[in-house]
């Protein structure tokens, strides 16, 4: 047997063959169709007794060696990859809910997959519940007979808190019911949802996957039998990814692990120096022990990850000011890029949100949320200094 390569390696040297031009790194195969050679081979490639290229909706090169990779790295047998991480949310869900059937989810999710579940699915009757984020108990209480699906991000935007991988795995093989994990903010390098009994990992590659703030792109993985019904809906539906976006997204997997060493490194740091600081009522990073589930960060994550999130003393006002002083750190709503990235959740994203639908998804009045970027963290440290300074 081959010895199992290291993360590094797989995301390295992964590659889908090379062409007779013996290229080093893949090329870009900006084709809409692939030919067949003749009537016999269309045949048989339609009716999939052999594998190979037909169409880019349906499969590309550089789509495949992007996911071939993903894989590698969170350890599922398949995948496929979708032009943006919105795309995976829906058709992972999709492809497996139909009418009478119940998604049960943490309360703490990404906007457009919370308008996902509680907007679009009903449209077509499926049901949902939310779960408080941190309450194990809960989980099961709320499992129906209908309860088709469990989804969860962890660790969650932009409050932070994490859901215990392993307690829903365990739950979801109980009960049969399909475990879909978003692991965007945590990238495989840091957890391996799979590994603690997830089914389905579905991914916004455009954050810390890309890493550069450049393309869109998801990808939804899990085991050869679930994924050819997700392959099924996606080839009927299109949300394929643009041969482009997995050339650059198979490219960004190469770097993801010194990417992400560094910007946990970073944000570890700046979390220590925040809970240094007057203005400053409380910080929230995974790998601080003031963390409420600091313990559970150390069993199911390799490092704390690259988001910190604070509470401001002054409040919303605050925030505001807070986020006017800053110099260097980009106002923007992406994260997970090389840049340092600052925002206040309570005047922009989640502003709409009653009081009530804000705290219980761990969003307060001064918390400012921070994505740490790989530049030198003194300069990131003295921006966010001069800006709290400003902001008293
Ligand atoms: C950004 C994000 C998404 C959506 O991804 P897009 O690529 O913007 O469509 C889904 N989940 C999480 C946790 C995200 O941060």
């Amino acid at each position: 047997m081959k010895p199992k390569k290291n993360f590094e390696t797989l995301a390295v040297r992964t590659q889908t063959s090379r062409s007779s031009q013996r290229e080093h790194s893949v090329p870009i195969y900006t084709t809409s169709s692939f030919v067949f050679n003749d009537a016999e081979q269309a045949r048989a490639m339609f009716a999939n007794e052999i594998e190979g290229n037909i169409y880019s909706r349906f499969s590309n090169p550089n789509n495949d060696e992007f996911v071939q990779k993903l894989c590698l790295l969170e350890g599922t047998e398949d995948g496929i990859a979708t032009a943006s991480g919105m795309a995976a949310m829906f058709c992972s869900m999709a492809a497996f809910l139909q009418k009478g059937d119940h998604i049960l989810a943490s309360r703490a999710l990404f906007g457009s997959t919370h308008q996902v579940i509680t907007q679009i699915l009903p449209k077509w009757g499926i049901d949902y519940s939310y779960v408080d984020i941190g309450d194990n108990g809960a989980w099961e209480k709320e499992i129906r007979k209908e309860t088709k699906m469990i989804f969860a991000e962890t660790p969650s935007n932009p409050g932070l808190d994490l859901i215990d991988l392993g307690y829903l795995g365990e739950i979801a093989s109980k009960h049969g019911i399909i475990l879909n994990i978003d692991n965007c903010f945590a990238t495989p390098y840091l957890q391996t949802p799979a590994s603690f009994g997830a089914h389905i990992i579905t991914h916004s590659a455009t954050k810390f996957i890309d890493g550069q703030g450049r393309v869109l792109g998801g990808a939804i993985l899990g085991s050869r039998d679930l994924i050819e019904k997700v392959r099924f809906f996606a080839r009927h539906t299109g949300p394929a990814m643009s041969p482009f976006h997995g050339w650059i997204l198979s490219k960004s997997l190469e770097t993801l692990a010194v990417r992400m060493e560094k910007h946990c490194e970073n944000a570890l740091k700046l979390a220590q120096w925040l809970e240094t600081q007057q203005g400053v009522q409380w910080v929230k990073y995974p790998f601080l022990p003031s963390h409420s589930q600091h313990k559970l960060a150390l069993k199911q994550m390799r490092l704390g990850g690259g988001m910190v999130t604070f509470e401001i003393k002054s409040g919303l006002e605050g925030g505001r000011k807070f986020l006017n002083n800053l110099k260097m750190l980009s106002l923007t709503a992406n994260l997970g890029d090389t840049r340092s990235i600052a925002t206040h959740p309570a005047s922009t994203t989640h502003s709409k949100l009653s009081k009530e639908e804000k705290l219980s998804t761990g969003i307060s009045d001064g918390l400012i949320r921070i994505s740490t970027g790989l530049e030198h963290l003194d300069d990131i440290i003295s921006d966010v200094e001069q800006a709290l300074a400003a902001a008293i």
